[in-house]
């Protein structure tokens, strides 16, 4: 059986394309056959980020338009054998693709792979419906901010309205220092508003962002990083895997006494 998810937020910027690549890394080294899908047509970067944006030739555009066949378009990772992305085409209009189009596109993918990532654009619009509908679950990314949380609440309306029903919830770019000071919404005010399961926090961290900028997703280096764990643990509850949570606040505290016995010392 493979699983549609759909990676979604109501906000942009948030964290959906980050993290849909480094899951989608993080399953295919635990050793499942994963199709990542842009769906992102105003604004595609699921190949930047992952490295493959020179070896994108056909995108799911040119699929539908019965211009190639699918495994045409389907540009396979050299690093995780296993994974393969799904790109979208920036130049044309979002409405240039259906929903009834895409989620042919899907089901065809669910073939043939045990996981579709599917990266949704911002907002709820045309894109948003064409993520969502072949999907049967959802990761709903959002950031510590009530922005970013009130449209995730939007969002989690709108998907629960369409019967998917399986939505767990990822809080990316928490600040342990600034929740600490009580600067930042906490992972608890966070879920007690969106009231659904959490499968990860992901802590802010630079080194996500110059990872995926170079196009090497976190999750592919040799001894993961805090930030990789934490992204490794999320495929691994996906899996069904009882993975405790990191105490991120505690990691904080660690290094806070790291630094004071740095000067004490
Ligand atoms: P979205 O797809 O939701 O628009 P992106 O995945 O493109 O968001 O991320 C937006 C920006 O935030 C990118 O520059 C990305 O590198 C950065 N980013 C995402 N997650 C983190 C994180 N945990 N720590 C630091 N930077 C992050
Ligand atoms: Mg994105």
């Amino acid at each position: 059986m493979s699983r549609i998810i759909v990676v979604t937020s109501g906000k942009g910027g948030v964290g959906k394309t980050t993290v849909t690549a480094n899951l989608g890394m993080a399953l295919a080294k635990l050793g499942r056959r994963v199709a990542l899908v842009d769906a992102d047509f105003g604004l595609r970067n699921l190949d930047l980020l992952l490295g493959l944006e020179n070896r994108v030739v056909y995108t799911a555009i040119e699929v539908m338009a019965g211009q190639c066949r699918l495994d045409q378009a389907l540009v396979k990772d050299k690093r995780q054998e296993g994974l393969v992305l799904l790109p979208a085409a920036q130049s044309r209009t979002k409405e240039a693709v259906s929903p009834l189009q895409m989620k042919k596109l899907v089901t065809v993918l669910a073939q043939k792979y045990q996981y579709i990532l599917v990266d949704s654009p911002a907002g709820i619009e045309m894109g948003f419906r064409n993520a969502i509908v072949a999907a049967s679950e959802a990761l709903i990314v959002t950031t510590p901010e009530i922005a970013a949380v009130r449209d995730a609440d939007r969002v989690v309306g709108l998907l629960e309205a369409q019967g998917i029903k399986r939505l767990r919830l990822i809080v990316n770019r928490l600040k342990p220092a600034m929740v600490q000071a009580d600067q930042m919404m906490s992972v608890q005010d966070v879920q007690e508003i969106l009231a659904i399961p959490l499968i990860g926090v992901i802590p802010d961290d630079e080194r996500i962002l110059v990872s995926t900028n170079r196009g090497e997703p976190l999750v592919l280096e040799e001894k993961l990083s805090i930030p990789g764990i934490a992204v490794n643990n999320i495929a691994r509850r996906l899996e069904g895997e009882k993975v405790p949570f990191l105490d991120l606040m505690a990691e904080h505290d660690n290094l806070l006494n790291r630094i004071r016995r740095l000067f004490r010392g």
